[in-house]
């Protein structure tokens, strides 16, 4: 979802897992997308209610996962989503609940390298 619409959205980004970040950027496949500015301009979901990406408890992700599928600029917002710790919505295509596995993902994959002595 674009920066402009998220209204209320909570950014909790972790300033000290920065490796992490990288991770999971590598994990989602946009480490190496480039930083764009104003890619919030050709957001599919900017003329969306933002409600969609905010389905609540119950409610499906879907009808937002089919708008960020059309977007030219999801791997921009799939990038800025993972980078600045957005837990809350559909951002880049991914739900919540995809991106908190993501994160776990990226976390098992440290622990695992730093228990290798990586
Ligand atoms: S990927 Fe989805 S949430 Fe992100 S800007 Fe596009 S439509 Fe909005």
């Amino acid at each position: 979802m674009a920066a402009q619409p998220r209204q209320g959205a909570q950014s909790v980004q972790d300033p000290a897992e920065p490796s992490l970040v990288a991770v999971a950027l590598d994990l989602a496949g946009v480490a190496h997308v480039p930083r764009r500015a104003g890619w919030e301009e050709a957001a599919a979901c900017a003329r969306v209610d933002p409600g969609l990406f905010y389905p609540g408890q119950g409610g499906t992700v879907r009808p937002a996962l089919r708008v960020c599928a059309a977007c030219p600029v999801r791997r921009e917002c799939l990038r800025f989503a993972i980078e600045n710790g957005e837990l809350y919505g559909v951002w880049g295509g991914l739900s919540e609940e995809q991106r908190r596995r993501l994160r776990r993902r990226a976390r098992q994959l440290l622990r695992a390298g730093e228990a290798r002595g990586g």
